[in-house]
């Protein structure tokens, strides 16, 4: 029977942040670390996830490139030097997001430039179905679906198997194929997110519909149509949407959504339908400076642009211009944080720092990422793990798929993990 410990330093009982270590010798302090993010506080503030000695950490799988789960990982290099291990792509977006990161946040931030250059010249590039050594322990990463270079990481502890989903889709989108759980086998541990444990998303073609209606009703009454995305995949899969149904007005792309578009399409093995996402960025207007944007919202046209949640960048200057103008349209499409200017656009009517009443048109639709209760089910029921350590969920969230989990009768035992806690199972 085998030990393997399991201490939870971020995302315990919340969405993100997330940072599990695995220590596969519990008598021995040394770990493999598995994601190392970070979250934003309601002031929009960094909270890191709590650190290991790094002199322990021997390496670090970084599921994907988004910042809750690699934006505390340069932290291990301020004394550390831990072995790197993601994909090609999540590498080259992880350099834009921890720069771009510490330009907005470098005053809080324990660590700098520096931090993030050993980071990256310690990345070993890892690719799906690759094997690898990692002292003993052997590692092996399948598509997690979520974006493009996401892992599905299994670890072989001397015959145990152990999964960690990262975060995982299950349906096809334009841009991803689905996660490959099917082909990983069974698995004695699985640590999964839980984003949507309780939730279910609507189809996805429904969404795609709401879209184009939106943007074709703007478009009639002359309006201009903003919809904000993040930079990793959400904003490229709308960009698809509209290559393949050409709104008949101009599309302009602003933002980083632009250089994680290039990584893509250097990447073409990571995307789905690499086509048409050429296609979009060939014959849409890439924003390339003040003069293109102060154009672009001028004129009956789509502007899809970061950031997300209009925390900031390109898309919260065109809000400033489009939101007071009923014709418009501000269409968002992604998760919106408490706090955000997303959400309080959404709940209050209200813009960002002037208070003014948005008179624009507001939508939300769900094109999330994320696989919901019943894709996580499959992943459960596909790989039939007999302890399940349910994680990046919040905690109500967490506890309600921890029950359904247990009526499946499948694992043996469900942990909703707390932050700062170890968990020892005995396999
Ligand atoms: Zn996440
Ligand atoms: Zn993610």
């Amino acid at each position: 029977m085998a030990k393997i410990a399991l201490r939870i330093l971020g995302g315990g009982g919340e969405v993100g942040r997330l940072s599990v270590l695995v220590r596969v010798r519990p008598e021995e302090r040394d770990g493999i670390l598995l994601d190392a993010g970070v979250n934003f506080d309601e002031e929009d503030r960094p909270v890191f996830a709590a650190t290991y000695p790094p002199k322990y950490v021997k390496a670090m799988i970084l599921s994907h490139a988004h910042l809750d789960h690699i934006g505390t990982a340069p932290m291990y290099f301020i004394s550390g030097r831990p072995r790197v291990y993601a994909t090609k792509p999540t590498l080259e977006m992880a350099k834009l997001m921890l720069e771009d990161f510490l330009k907005l946040n470098g005053y809080y931030s324990p660590y700098e430039h520096y931090e993030v250059k050993l980071l990256l010249e310690a990345g070993e590039k890892i690719h799906y179905g690759q094997r690898i050594d990692i002292d003993g322990v052997e590692a092996t990463f399948y598509s997690a679906g979520h974006v493009p270079g996401s892992t599905f990481t299994v670890l072989d502890i001397d015959g145990t198997r152990m999964g960690f989903t990262g975060d995982i889709n299950t349906i096809e989108t334009k841009l991803m194929k689905p996660a490959n759980h099917h082909i990983i086998g069974s698995l004695d541990i699985l640590v999964t997110e839980a984003t949507y444990g309780s939730s279910l998303h609507p189809p996805r073609a429904n969404a795609e519909k709401r879209l184009l209606s939106i943007i074709e009703e703007t478009i009639d009454r002359k309006g201009t149509v903003l919809i904000p995305a993040f930079s990793i995949a959400r904003g490229q899969e709308i960009m698809m949407i509209l290559a393949e149904h050409d709104p008949g007005v101009p599309v302009y792309v602003d933002g980083m959504i632009r250089q994680i578009t290039e990584i893509f399409l250097e990447n073409p093995e990571y995307i789905n339908n690499v086509n048409l996402l050429r296609k979009a960025y060939e014959e849409f207007n890439i924003v390339r400076g003040w003069r293109d944007r102060n154009k672009a919202w001028r004129e009956p046209a789509v502007i899809i642009a970061s950031a997300g949640m209009l925390k900031g960048g390109p898309s919260l200057y065109y809000l400033k211009r489009l939101g007071s103008n009923p014709r418009n349209a501000i269409i968002l499409v992604s998760f919106q944080a408490p706090g955000s200017n997303g959400r309080r656009i959404l709940e209050e009517g209200l813009m960002p720092d002037t208070e003014e009443p948005v008179r624009a048109r507001v939508e939300w639709l769900d094109f999330s990422s994320h696989a919901d209760r019943n894709g996580l089910l499959d992943v459960v029921r596909t790989t039939k793990p007999r302890y399940i350590v349910v994680v990046h969920s919040e905690a109500d969230v967490a506890v309600k798929y921890a029950e359904l989990l247990r009526s499946t009768g499948i694992p043996e035992e469900v942990i909703v993990a707390e932050n700062n806690r170890e968990y020892t199972l005995e396999v």
